[in-house]
Formats: structure tokens, C-alpha cells, sequence
């Protein structure tokens, strides 16, 4: 594509002319926001188009969430015009960076949401044909503020700014229908660009809207009330994102939120097929789906039921999906895997209700015992048994995870189909995640061993020799993002943070599995030991945390007012001001993400062992050339593995201590036998930290009374924790401590989503 400054603003004035009868040098920042992205969007048509009307068999990536981010710069970057409509913008007196304003598309919770937008971009990069399906949420993840310490949410109104990187595509509508309505289900298509190869994708979001517009006729007859309704409760659908992480909430609203999903884009795909005339059964040599998490496996039976509405019988149907649906799992939280009430489905969707009963039929003709396999047992539909069974490939999200997987969660599944179970590690795409958010790094690193490394991370490892003359600049780029990043917190947190302190982060969703109360504990064993002496000269650390928690979730609830009255009691006592800080941004999010990742000297990924299904976040600081302080979980496992163990920080119960210390755990005993540990905990009910609510005396209590006290081992894991921890700050500055930072950068080159998606294409789609 070739870009030129004249022709490309004659074409946003262009624009700017017929859709908001403004020109260049009057348009408001929002109009040339628009009027800009467009013109970039028209530049890549022809590619979008060609990837359209080809011939290749296409993966559908199926997920209930993509957390995409801000779409402008990355759009840029990968079209190849970034520094160019720079320039242009420049030479008419704007700036590109003022679109830093506009709104993220929080279109999602977290990790599995944020690992869908990086797989469509690795995707479209590698130029593998693959398409997202999802839902295109009016509201999206809720926006996050702090009132006295407390979280508080509001709707997230993401379409603020327009929504330039989307068409909505009326002539591909179709209907949706449910046993007591029927919707519309109308697509708006967001091109995919490849990082600077030509290709453009397709992530599809839908919206459902009444299938017949207002009924005026009805309204005029006084039927106006019930009218107005149903127009009511087809846009309801898609209204709002489920705030929830990792956790199954059992609503209706939700479920027909993920079968309008799931329908409609079958819907759409066997309708294409057909118009192409290709046959019914080479649906397989076409298709395959990628069912991220349970959340739309409601496609499979919805598969089945359309394949028998086009004549095919049970068998045929079950046949070809078999051999288009695979399956990933996230989880092995039991209150993540969805499970939903029989009766409650039948009613909602009886007809795909009968095709789960002949899934379930159907094992139990295979003559399997029933107790260890069942998809419908109770009345309760197990959403996971059904995507294994069907599914031709189900994998795990990291090695460790997949281990527990196999041996644990899903062992009979895996003793009944041993071949069906493969382990595709997680990834980031390196664009967003370096290229992007760290671009004085990245043109560092260009300029000692060339650009490869932008489509071949492992390529990052020829940094190895140049570390050495590396280490000044390194450390000069990271405090440049440093002092922004803290300008940054400064206004809009109003968190003042020296930029020579030790930036020590923890961002990520609130879960008590992530354990960010072990960190904050931590804090206040630091805090005592420098006010009563015991701790000595300190390294000055800034704790940087981020995080939203479910707005029905208490315990995380309580956990961000912890953390926000340590802040308190920390940055107002003169005499520890010069050893710590503590700062909780407010809505974190994307784009929070990418100023922070570049910026952090530790990457605290502090799960209890077995918990964190992979992790990414951990994957981003190790881009960017931050240690990792962590438990051997998730991808930290297979980080230690890249970059060294004696590079990062680990501590901690590994996955067999857990279960092994799980048998006699008394956290009383470890209270009182763990040095300055007491003292710690007690600060949440012995008033130290102000708090009306009840909530920290709650936490307390989690910690220690109840059926499972402490479930995450936070006092069990906490000295050797803060032991490691002592050690990172005290090694901090040192040349041996940059080394460690680079060693890790240039050992990142497995976790880029583009040797993910390539795994996934070879093992599990077939597709080129
Ligand atoms: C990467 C990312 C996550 C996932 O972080 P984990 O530490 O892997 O849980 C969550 N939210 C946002 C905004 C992210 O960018």
C-alpha cells in the first residue's frame, strides 16, 4: 500500500467535508479522529475484500470477550503509516498523541479477553486465515473509580469517540430466536491488520436489535406499551458485558447473550457456504471453531440443530462437528466451569436443549461408565464435558496447566481420549507489547540486531552478546517511562512517586488467587520493620497496583479498600515517605497496561501454585525487561524455563507442597510462628486503618476462621515471600540486577502470540 501525506489528508478532508461539514482546519479532535480512521480504513479495502472472497478453510475464534484496547495506533502501526499520518497530522498542526483521549474497547474482563485480541493480531500477522466472532457490547467493561478507598463502577460508554474501526454490514443480519422472542442479530465487521503483510482479517461483533423496527401501527393502536418492550428486550442482549472473571454467574440474560453469539455466526457461516455452493458436509474442509473457554460452547449443539434443520441426520451432524470444534480451557476453578440448569435451558432453548440430550444419549451408548462421564447429570448441564466430548482438540493454556488438566481436572476425559489433550502455551503479540507501548526500546534494540524480531520474537535472542553495551541505554529508556508513567499517576491518581524508587507492580484482575493481599501484607511488614527499626536502609519502592474486582465480589472488593488505606497510612508518615510509596491506579485497563508494563522494575505474579492457568501480564514485564517475583504457576514455570530461574525471583509452595500442606493446614499456627507476620494481619482489625464498613474485619476473618481458612495460602507462602521479595530490592541497581532485566528480554521470544497461533494452526486447525 503506498502512502501519500497529500492524497491521504485531501482524502480526511474529504471526509470531514461530507460527514461533518467541517474541513482540515476546523475539525474538532473527535471529527478528525473519525475522519482519519476512515481514510486509513479505506486504504486497506482492497486487501480486506480479497481476504473476504478467498478460498481458504478459516478458523473461527469463538469468545464472549475481546478486551481490543485503542485500535487507532496499533491499526497504524500495522498498516505501515504510523510515523507518516504523524507526519501529516504534524504539518497541519496536530497531534497524533491527542487521541490518547479516545476511550479503550473494554470489550472484555481480562487475561482470556485481552489473549483473543492478541491471537487476532499474531493471526492476521502470520497471515493465517482466522476471524473473531463475539458480541459488540453497548456498555463494556465497567469504568473504575475510588470513593473513600472503596471501588466504584460506572457504565462504560466506549462509543464516546465513535467507533471509526468498525461497518456495520445490515445485508448480513440475521435472526436470532428464542423460545419467547425473537432477535436480530446485526454484525458489525473490525478489520484485522496484519503487522505490514497485506492482510486484513475480520473480527466480527454482533448486536441485537428488534426484528421489526418500532411498530408505529401497533403504538397508534395502543398496543404502544408492549411494543416498546420487546424493542426493549432485544437491545438488552448485547447491553452490557458480564463483569465477572473467573467466576459462572447462572444468569439467563447471560446464556442468551452466548447463544446469540453462537447462532448467529453459524447462522452466518453456513449461509455463506451455501451461497458459494459449497456442500453441506465439507463444512470441515472450510471450517473449524475455536471455542474460547465454555462461554460459547452452546455452539455445538446449535451446529447440530441447524445441520439436521438442512437434513442431515443426528449422526451426520455430530460427524462434522466433531471435526470443526476444539476447545480451550482456562480454568480449573471449579466456579469458573459453566454449568447451567437443565430445566432453565429447555425452556429458554428447548430445540438445542435436545440435541445436548443426545449428546448425552450418545456417550452413554458408547458404553462408558457413567459416574465419570456425563454431560447432563442432576440437571445440570456440565458446559466443559460437552466441549471435550465433542471436541477434537482440547488444550491447556501453559504446560503446568495442561499437566493438571490431564492428570487432575479432566483425568477420566483424558484416560478415555488420550490424543484429544495437547498444551498450546499463551502468548502476547510483540507489536502492541513492545513495538507500541516501549517504541524508544524497540528502536534500541532495532538498531543492535536489525528488525526481525517483529514478526520472529525468538529473533531476541541475538541480544544476547550485545547486553553488555546495552545496560546504559536500557537503563536510560526505562527511567524516561518511568518519570512518565509517574507523571501520569501524579495526575490522575495524585500519587506522587520519585522515579529513582523501584517501580514494583501487581496489575491485574482482583482475584484472591492472585493473592494481591500478600503483597499488601507484605507492605505493612515492611512499614513496621523501617518505623521500628528492625529494617535497615530500605531500597526507596513505589508499589504500583492495578486492578478492577467484580462488582459482586466482596472479598476482592475489600482487598482494593486494604490496599487504598495502606496507601493512606504509608504516603502521609513523613518518616517512611523516603522508603515506600503505595499507589492503586484507578481503571486499569489497555491502555493503563502499555504505560506501566514499560515501566515496572518487578512483575509481581504471586498466585497460589496451580491457580493462574498461564498468566500473560507476566509475559508483557518479560518483554520489557522486568523481573518476574512469582510462584512456580502459569507461564512463570515455562519463563524460568526461557530465561534462567536464577534470573527471576521465585518463591513459595509449589503445586505439590499445595496439596501436600492443603491435608493439615492450620493458619493459626503459621501466624504465630512467622516473624512480624502477626503484626501484619492484625493491622486489618486492631485499627490501624480506617474502615466503617466491616470489610477488612471480613478479611481478617478469611484469613483465619471459616470452613477453609487462608484457601490461597497467604500465610503459609508470606515469609518466604517477603524473604525473596528483601532480596530482589536489595539486588536492585546493580549491574548483575540489568542483566538479569536484558537476559529476560531477550529469553521472550517463546511467549509471542505469533508462535501461539502457529501452534494452534498446525496442531489443531490445519490451516495455512
Ligand atoms: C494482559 C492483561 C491482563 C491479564 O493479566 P494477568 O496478569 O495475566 O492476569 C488483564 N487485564 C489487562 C488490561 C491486560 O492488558
Amino acid at each position: 500500500m503506498k502512502f501519500d501525506k497529500k492524497n491521504f489528508l485531501s482524502e480526511v478532508d474529504r471526509i470531514l467535508r461530507a460527514d461533518y461539514a467541517t474541513e482540515l482546519g476546523s475539525a474538532t479532535k473527535k471529527e478528525l479522529y473519525n475522519a482519519l480512521s476512515k481514510a486509513a480504513m479505506a486504504l486497506a479495502y482492497d486487501d480486506w475484500n480479497r481476504e473476504k472472497n478467498n478460498n481458504k478453510k478459516r478458523c473461527g475464534y469463538f469468545s464472549a470477550e475481546f478486551l481490543m484496547g485503542r485500535s487507532i495506533y496499533s491499526n497504524l502501526l500495522n498498516l505501515g503509516i504510523l510515523e507518516e499520518t504523524c507526519e501529516a497530522l504534524r504539518s497541519i498542526g496536530k497531534d497524533l498523541n491527542e487521541f490518547e483521549e479516545v476511550e479503550d474497547a473494554a470489550l472484555g474482563n481480562g487475561g482470556l479477553g485481552r489473549l483473543a485480541a492478541c491471537y487476532l493480531e499474531s493471526a492476521a500477522s502470520s497471515a493465517l486465515p482466522l476471524d473473531g466472532y463475539g458480541i459488540r457490547y453497548r456498555y463494556g467493561l465497567f469504568r473504575q473509580t475510588f470513593e473513600d478507598g472503596f471501588q466504584h463502577e460506572e457504565g462504560d460508554d466506549w462509543l464516546k469517540w465513535g467507533d471509526p474501526w468498525s461497518v456495520r454490514v445490515d445485508r448480513d443480519a440475521v435472526v436470532v430466536s428464542f423460545s419467547d422472542q425473537k432477535v436480530l442479530a446485526v454484525p458489525y465487521d473490525m478489520p484485522v491488520f496484519g503487522y505490514r503483510n497485506g492482510v486484513v482479517n475480520t473480527l466480527r461483533l454482533w448486536s441485537s436489535e428488534p426484528v421489526e423496527p418500532f411498530d408505529f401501527g401497533a403504538f397508534n393502536e395502543m398496543k404502544g406499551e408492549r411494543t416498546a418492550e420487546e424493542n426493549f428486550n432485544a437491545t438488552k442482549i448485547t447491553d452490557v458485558l458480564y463483569p465477572n472473571d473467573n467466576t459462572m454467574s447462572g444468569k439467563i440474560l447471560r446464556l442468551r447473550q452466548q447463544y446469540f453469539l453462537v447462532s448467529a455466526s453459524l447462522q452466518d457461516i453456513l449461509a455463506k457456504d451455501k451461497a458459494k455452493g459449497r456442500r453441506i458436509s465439507d463444512l470441515p474442509k472450510y471450517h473449524c471453531f475455536q471455542l474460547n473457554d465454555t462461554h460459547p460452547v452452546i455452539a455445538i449443539p446449535e451446529l447440530l440443530r441447524l445441520l439436521q434443520e438442512e437434513g442431515l441426520s443426528f449422526e451426520e451432524a455430530f460427524d462434522l462437528a466433531a471435526k470443526c470444534f476444539n476447545f480451550t480451557n482456562h480454568t480449573i476453578m471449579a466456579e469458573a466451569l459453566e454449568k447451567w440448569d437443565a430445566l432453565a435451558l429447555s425452556e429458554l432453548l428447548p430445540d438445542v436443549y435436545r440435541q445436548i440430550v443426545n449428546c448425552q444419549e450418545r456417550i452413554q451408548r458408547e458404553g462408558v461408565d457413567p459416574d465419570k462421564f456425563f454431560i447432563i447429570r442432576d440437571n445440570v448441564i456440565h458446559m466443559a464435558n460437552l466441549a471435550i466430548y465433542v471436541s477434537a482438540k482440547v488444550n491447556g493454556v501453559a504446560e503446568i496447566h495442561t499437566n493438571i488438566l490431564k492428570k487432575d481436572t479432566f483425568k477420566n476425559w483424558c484416560e478415555l481420549y488420550p490424543d484429544k489433550f495437547v498444551n498450546i502455551t499463551n502468548g502476547i503479540t510483540p507489536r502492541r507489547w513492545l513495538l507500541l507501548n516501549n517504541p524508544q526500546m524497540a528502536k534500541e534494540i532495532d538498531s543492535l540486531i536489525g528488525t526481525e524480531w517483529h514478526t520472529d520474537l525468538k529473533k531476541l535472542k541475538s541480544l544476547k552478546p550485545h547486553i553488555g553495551e546495552m545496560l546504559s541505554s536500557f537503563k536510560r529508556i526505562k527511567e524516561e517511562n518511568k518519570k512518565k508513567l509517574a507523571d501520569y499517576i501524579k495526575e490522575h491518581e495524585g500519587v506522587e512517586i520519585p522515579s529513582h524508587f523501584i517501580f514494583d507492580v501487581q496489575v491485574k484482575r482482583l482475584h484472591e488467587y492472585k493473592r494481591q493481599l500478600l503483597n499488601a501484607l507484605s507492605i505493612l511488614y515492611f512499614y513496621n520493620g523501617i518505623k521500628d527499626g528492625s529494617i535497615e536502609d530500605f531500597p526507596p519502592t513505589a508499589f504500583i497496583f492495578g486492578a478492577k474486582a467484580a462488582p459482586g465480589y466482596y472479598m476482592a472488593k475489600a482487598v482494593i479498600k486494604f490496599i487504598n488505606e495502606i496507601a493512606n497510612l504509608v504516603n502521609s508518615d513523613e518518616q517512611v515517605k523516603p522508603y515506600l510509596r503505595v499507589v492503586f491506579v484507578q481503571n486499569y485497563n489497555v491502555s493503563y497496561a502499555e504505560k506501566i508494563v514499560c515501566a515496572a522494575d518487578v512483575s509481581e505474579q504471586i498466585s497460589m501454585a496451580g491457580m493462574e492457568a498461564s498468566g500473560t501480564g507476566n509475559m508483557k514485564f518479560m518483554l520489557n525487561g522486568t523481573v518476574t517475583l512469582g510462584t512456580l504457576d502459569g507461564a512463570n514455570v515455562e519463563i524460568c524455563e526461557e530465561a534462567g530461574r536464577e534470573n527471576n525471583y521465585i518463591f513459595g509452595a509449589t503445586v505439590d507442597e499445595v496439596s501436600q500442606v492443603k491435608k493439615f493446614y492450620c493458619p493459626r499456627e503459621i501466624l504465630e510462628n512467622t516473624i512480624g507476620l502477626k503484626r501484619a494481619v492484625e493491622s486489618l482489625v486492631d485499627g490501624t486503618l480506617k474502615d466503617d464498613s466491616g470489610m477488612l474485619q471480613k478479611l481478617y476473618e478469611s484469613l483465619l476462621t471459616g470452613y477453609e481458612p487462608d484457601r490461597y495460602l497467604v500465610l503459609y507462602d508470606f515469609a518466604d515471600y517477603v524473604r525473596v521479595k528483601e532480596e530482589l530490592l536489595r539486588d536492585y541497581g546493580s549491574e548483575a540486577f540489568d542483566k538479569k532485566c536484558l537476559i529476560n528480554m531477550a529469553s521472550a521470544g517463546k511467549f509471542s502470540a505469533d508462535r501461539s497461533v502457529k501452534d494452534y494452526a498446525k496442531h489443531i486447525w490445519k490451516i495455512k
